[in-house]
């Protein structure tokens, strides 16, 4: 991994930090934030989409660095300018994908906003698994070996985008026959399905939760040094899953029809849930918080969200988590119905980002945050 050493000191080197992030995901939300706090922005663009970033004069960076793709935000020039700039970056989840977590835990010499060393854990299933279950003792949709499926199984492909290919199976017989329909029409190829892996399907309504750990202020939740604050809860508009029920179909006819089944998210809605949970959900996320101080110390520093799914007990169940904010966030440009509870007025996760840059840099403190 980059040295901390060496982030230390071009933080050292920095005057005035400025906020910068990939023209994409919740750039305009993280701009918006940034501006609203007192920063500079500066936005990694490519020259096809810096008129849409204009379009919202409140949001629009600063100024542009422009990149013909943005995976050229790893190239040393562009390193170069953001560092002469004095970036801090805010990593949101096209920055993950674009850069790749092991490009941007070895090569990416500019200053991140929370701990670099989480992307490895999110982005692997096991390593995740052993974070969220193993040491945050979170409930997860138990995996489910190919010889003894004994419930309704989602059966996922490693690398699938959007979920493709996913199907369910509830005996040997429907998975082999899913595996090999997949194979034969060449959504899945021989290689993918060998990585195959079973997990229970928990039925029930889906939660995403966006919290942000502070290790500098005790005002939310306890947890590890600092608190967690509940930021928001958001819904994900899936296409073209959450819509197929209007087919009126079973699953045999789906199949027959070659309708395949598809968790590209297309947008977001905003939810709230039962006062009831949010014990749970608040222990969840200390709980998780405490297990990634644990693991890879400091741990998970800022937003980072819990996708679950509730079920009819009201048992919450963690599928996956985001460390780093969310473009569920976006419903919140204008803050939500718990930051409103927090803060008594609108405070998006952006700006939230920006103000614990600033509350760090009036403590002398930015090393805690800045990774
Ligand atoms: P990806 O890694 O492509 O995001 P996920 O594993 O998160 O795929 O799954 C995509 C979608 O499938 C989720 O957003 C959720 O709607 C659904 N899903 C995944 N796992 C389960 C599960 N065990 N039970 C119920 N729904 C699930």
């Amino acid at each position: 991994m980059f040295a901390k050493e060496n982030i230390r000191k071009i933080l050292s080197s920095y005057g005035n930090p400025a906020i910068a992030t990939i023209c994409s995901h919740s750039a305009l939300q993280i701009f918006a934030g940034a501006k609203q706090e007192g920063f500079r922005t500066i936005g990694i663009c490519t020259k096809d989409r810096m008129e849409t970033y204009r379009a919202f004069p409140h949001a629009a960076p600063d100024e542009f660095i422009i990149v013909e793709k943005f995976s050229d935000a790893l190239k040393p020039e562009v390193q170069k300018e953001l560092r002469e700039k004095n970036a801090i970056i805010i990593p949101h989840g096209s920055f993950v994908e674009y850069l790749g977590p092991g490009r941007i835990e070895r090569e990416f010499e500019v200053p991140i906003f929370g701990n670099r060393a989480v992307l490895g854990w999110e982005s692997d299933r096991e390593k995740s698994r052993l974070w969220l279950e193993k040491n945050a003792g979170l409930r997860m949709p138990a995996k489910v070996s190919p010889d003894k499926i004994d419930r309704l199984c989602i059966v996922k492909f490693d690398g699938a985008k959007g979920g493709r290919g996913y199907f369910f199976a509830s005996d040997r017989n429907e998975l082999d026959e899913g595996i090999r329909q997949r194979i034969e029409s060449g959504m899945v190829s021989e290689e993918a399905a060998k990585t195959a892996s079973l997990q229970e399907y928990v039925l029930g309504t889906r939660y995403y939760f966006h919290y942000f750990y502070t290790p500098l202020s005790g005002k939310g939740f306890p947890a590890g040094e600092g608190s967690v604050e509940l930021l928001g809860i958001d819904r994900r508009d899936e296409s073209n899953i959450d819509e197929l029920h209007r087919l009126g179909m079973d699953g045999g006819e789906l199949s027959k029809r070659k309708i395949n089944l598809s968790y590209t998210v297309t947008g977001n809605q905003p939810a709230v849930i039962r006062e009831s949970l949010l014990p749970a959900a608040f222990s969840d996320a200390r709980k998780v918080v405490e297990a990634s101080i644990k693991l890879f110390p400091p741990g998970i520093v800022g937003p980072f969200c819990l996708e679950t799914v509730c079920t009819p007990n009201l048992e919450i169940v963690t599928f996956e988590v985001s460390a780093r904010i969310v473009a569920g966030t976006n419903i919140y440009a204008d803050g939500s119905q718990y930051s409103h509870l927090f803060f008594g007025k609108p405070v998006s996760m952006g700006q939230r980002i920006a103000q614990e840059i600033k509350i760090a840099i009036g403590k002398n403190m930015l090393e805690k945050v800045v990774y």
